[in-house]
């Protein structure tokens, strides 16, 4: 038999590609099934995105970049960045990635060892967990409670720094809670951590332009105080509806960009150069697309959160950001499991526990609205049929 190395164990995984293995399962076998379990927007790449990539391919950009990135598209990413966010950054500290998870995984593996900590946030996006116990480190949850709009306590996260903290990761808008941390726990978290000058941040704002009611994303590179230990992860997979080209990005520190670009050339070399082009195109063109996006996922916000508060024994809070809404089910009697499980089998509307999302997620279930209107009044109300 094989005898593979014991660091697999310690490596989890992300049950929406499983929930989404089984929808498919069953939508071949003849059932109509509604995904509201999958975390990608369900619109096309726009088309002048789509046309500078055939362009890259058909000028006979085929062969490697540079390891971080085409010069002309990590400028572009500084230029977007400053237009975005009013932070100046040097286009050498921005390295492109395939996708938003490289960076976390290289984060992670930057500062996690045997003997470390990392705090994560929980429930959250489960990789930060699954690469944390893959690198030997110990993670550290970062609870994130519904009464406080899923955003966390900057008291509780400093609270549990010890001599042991190497990175803290943090999101907002965040998956799977569509939560917003507020600017006033930033401001206390990057004050707090002022004393803690070995700990490293990695923020997570991929979702940083889906914001509703009003909600502001405050970018972590609007303090140039922790600029020397915060790496920025941002990309174009949601943004620009780009999951499927994997492409992101990330701003290191200075003290970390050559480990980060070693990183890269030891695992991908660089990302493909079609692709580079392609999100070149979405940074520079129109971003009228990006708007109507954003717009369409807030009217179908409004009438998810409304639809799921009238379901016996659910109670939803409205999200500020991403596409997903987090709506708590204690009340139903089932476990986030059965709930997932049965919603798929018997009303063939796929979700995902929220413990998917970590042991924090227990009474919750997480749905994604990136799907139309029509079929989210339907898949609720097929739910409710079973409530
Ligand atoms: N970060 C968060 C919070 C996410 O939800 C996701 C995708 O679901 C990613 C990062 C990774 O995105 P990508 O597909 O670009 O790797």
């Amino acid at each position: 038999d094989l005898i593979f190395a014991d660091s697999l164990s310690r490596l989890g995984t992300e049950s929406a590609f499983m929930v989404l293995a089984r929808a498919s399962k069953l939508a071949a076998e003849g059932r109509e099934i509604i995904n509201l379990g999958i975390g990608q927007p369900d619109f096309q790449t726009p088309e002048h995105i789509v046309e500078a990539g055939i362009k890259a391919l058909r000028d006979g950009h085929h062969g490697y970049t540079p390891a971080n990135g085409l010069p002309v598209l990590r400028e572009a990413v500084a230029a977007d960045l400053h237009h975005r966010h009013g932070a100046e950054v040097n286009p050498d500290n921005v390295v492109v990635v395939p996708g938003g998870k490289p960076t976390m995984f290289f984060a992670v593996l930057m500062f996690g060892q045997p003997g470390t900590e990392i705090m994560y946030p929980n429930p959250g996006f489960p990789i930060y967990e699954s690469v944390i116990k893959y690198s030997g480190a110990t993670p550290v949850p970062i609870r994130l409670r519904e009464e406080n709009g899923f955003a966390f306590s900057a008291e509780e996260v400093l609270g549990q720094i010890t001599d042991r903290t190497r990175l803290i990761i943090i999101n907002s808008p965040a998956n799977p809670t569509g939560g917003v941390t507020p600017r006033e726990e930033i401001d206390k978290l990057v004050a707090g951590l002022m004393e803690h000058p070995q700990v490293a941040l990695l923020s997570d704002e991929i979702y940083s332009q889906m914001l509703y009611h009003g909600q502001e994303h405050v970018s972590l590179l609007q303090y140039p105080e922790i600029r020397d230990r915060l790496i920025l992860l941002d990309g174009w997979s949601k943004t620009y509806a780009m999951t499927g080209w994997r492409l992101g990005f990330a701003v290191w520190p200075d003290a970390a960009v050559d480990h980060v670009t070693r990183l890269c050339i030891n695992d991908h070399s660089c990302v493909n150069a079609a692709a580079q082009y392609a999100g070149l195109a979405a940074l520079t063109g129109p971003q009228d697309a990006v708007r109507d996006m954003v717009a369409e996922f807030d009217s179908r916000r409004a009438v998810i959160v409304a639809a799921l508060n009238d379901l016996p024994g659910v109670r939803c809070s409205d999200p500020g950001g991403a596409f997903y809404a987090f709506p708590n089910i204690e009340g139903t009697g089932m476990s986030a499991m059965e709930a997932q499980n049965r919603f798929l089998d018997e009303a063939g509307v796929a979700t995902v526990a929220g413990t998917s999302f970590g042991a924090m997620g227990e009474d919750y279930l997480r749905f994604s609205y990136a799907n139309s209107e029509a079929n989210i009044r339907k898949a609720i109300d097929r739910i409710g049929a079973i409530l």
